[in-house]
């Protein structure tokens, strides 16, 4: 009869713990679908902590034990936080909330024969006074005895069951161990679910991200499609009032009589529109082949210091109205790039320190060694340029923006090129100027 008892209370047992079981799962089965969590942001968690009372409550009430805690490790900090705590009170939570926050499982447990014990799938039976952490949990809590379990997925621990009974020395029975195991297997499928939907929220938030730079970079690309349509427009501009001027000298030599030296003159005037109109065809199409990648640069040891002086030797011998003189750092060492574009570079500052500078002001190229990178400047003391001028004039686009191109034909594309070329060998290049008083073009170029 005793025997019938006894059996009976057992099979009453089980029926509540499979009673208790389904209801977590079926709780489980209603949570949202990860995709869900996605438009209701933040809500994950407030829904994991909801699940994890009712695994902490339905646990306390089955085993009948005086406190319950479930602590999740943070995805990405490592940190504890508890997500629900039964057999507390409201102050008793707060404090046990506080003591455990900011640790990691390593704090708590101080021991590593401990994690180990706790990864081999072990319900632990822990003094909380050997936990320098936990120590001033015990006054809150019934005794210093906890059973605690890792809540494991996929060989990583995401968190801990923690399990305190009524009396200290009581020892769970297999029952009990089969119930708190299976609230550990619930755990790790609730943490699992919400790291998942935490994953694909911040998948989401990235794709959204990029999404964002895509939309900004089309943007950008029609801007870029307008300037090199408006770019186009300015280039058909220039050629057609230099051919209108072509065409009309032409006219008029068929049409008039005129004297040699106004023939010459006319000749001289067809001669520089055409000369404009190949520098410009000349420097575009260069420019682009620079920019598409197609040309690589010629490498090999390169002597700057030789390279200016065999610039400057060309400028004195066509150029007789402008001392250009030479300060170079006899430290300099030799340079990897492309000779030929080098000197390219070199030539267009030249000239252009001639050009924009009265006739006998004096033009000084100087090198010097600056940590290991070749520094060139180009002074002069010509008209100078504007301060907003200083970057524009290294865009090609700067032409669009049309006054000083209409009126006095300043279509070249030397800087830009110059800006190219520099860069293609991870160098750098800039310009300083007062209005009036000159200019010094820089370039830096690494030892490469
Ligand atoms: P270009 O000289 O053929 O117009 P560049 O690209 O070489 O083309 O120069 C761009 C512009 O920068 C010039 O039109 C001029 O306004 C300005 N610039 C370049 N070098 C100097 C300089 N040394 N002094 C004053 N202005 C300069």
């Amino acid at each position: 009869m005793l025997r019938e008892t006894s059996r009976l209370h057992l099979l009453e047992q089980r029926t509540r713990m499979l009673d208790t079981l389904s209801t977590i799962v079926e709780m489980l089965l209603q949570l949202p679908a990860p995709e869900a969590y996605v438009d209701a942001a933040g809500s994950s968690s407030a829904m994991l902590q909801q699940v994890a009372q009712h695994i902490v409550d339905l646990t306390q009430q089955h085993l009948g034990c005086s406190h319950v805690s479930l602590l999740v490790i943070d995805h990405n900090t490592k940190i504890f936080y508890p997500a629900a705590l039964a057999g507390f009170s409201v102050g008793q939570a707060r404090r046990f909330r506080a003591t455990i926050a900011g640790f990691r499982l390593s704090d708590l447990l101080i021991d590593p024969e401990m994690i180990v014990q706790l990864e081999d799938q072990e319900v632990l039976r822990f003094n909380i006074t050997q936990s320098p952490p936990l120590q001033s949990i015990v006054p809150l809590v019934q005794h210093a005895i906890w059973h605690l379990m890792a809540i494991q997925a996929h060989h990583s621990i995401l968190g801990l069951l923690g399990i305190q009974f009524l009396e200290a020395d009581y020892h769970p029975t297999p029952d009990d161990l089969l119930l708190m195991k299976a609230m550990r297997k619930l755990s790790a499928l609730l943490i699992e679910h919400e790291h998942q939907s935490m994953e694909r929220a911040n998948l989401i938030f990235e794709l959204q991200l990029m999404n964002e730079h895509l939309r900004e970079a089309n943007v950008q690309l029609e801007t870029a499609n307008d300037t090199q349509g408006n770019f186009i427009s300015l280039i058909g501009y220039e050629f057609r009032s230099a051919l209108t001027s072509i065409q009309g000298f032409s006219e008029l030599l068929g049409e008039e009589e005129f004297g040699r030296r106004e023939v010459r003159n006319f000749a001289a005037d067809i001669l520089s529109d055409a000369m404009r109109l190949k520098h410009l065809i000349d420097d575009m199409l260069e420019l682009k082949q620079l920019q598409s990648g197609h040309i690589k640069l010629q490498r090999e040891y390169v002597d700057l210091n030789g390279l200016l002086r065999e610039v400057v030797k060309r400028f004195r011998s066509i150029e007789s109205q402008h001392p250009i003189y030479l300060q170079l750092d006899k430290a300099l060492p030799l340079i990897k790039g492309d000779r030929e574009k080098l000197m390219h570079v070199v030539s267009n500052l030249l000239s252009n320190a001639v050009k924009y500078s009265p006739a006998l002001a004096p033009i000084v190229v100087s090198s010097k060694l600056e940590q290991n990178l070749a520094h060139v400047i180009v002074r002069d003391n010509g008209i100078g340029i504007a301060a907003g001028d200083l970057e524009r004039i290294f865009s090609a686009y700067r032409l669009l923006e049309g006054k000083m191109v209409h009126e006095h034909h300043e279509v070249g594309l030397g800087l830009p090129m110059v800006r190219q070329i520099i860069e293609m060998h991870g160098g750098h290049t800039w310009a300083e100027s007062t209005l009036g008083k000159g200019s010094r073009f820089h370039f830096i170029l690494p030892q490469g």
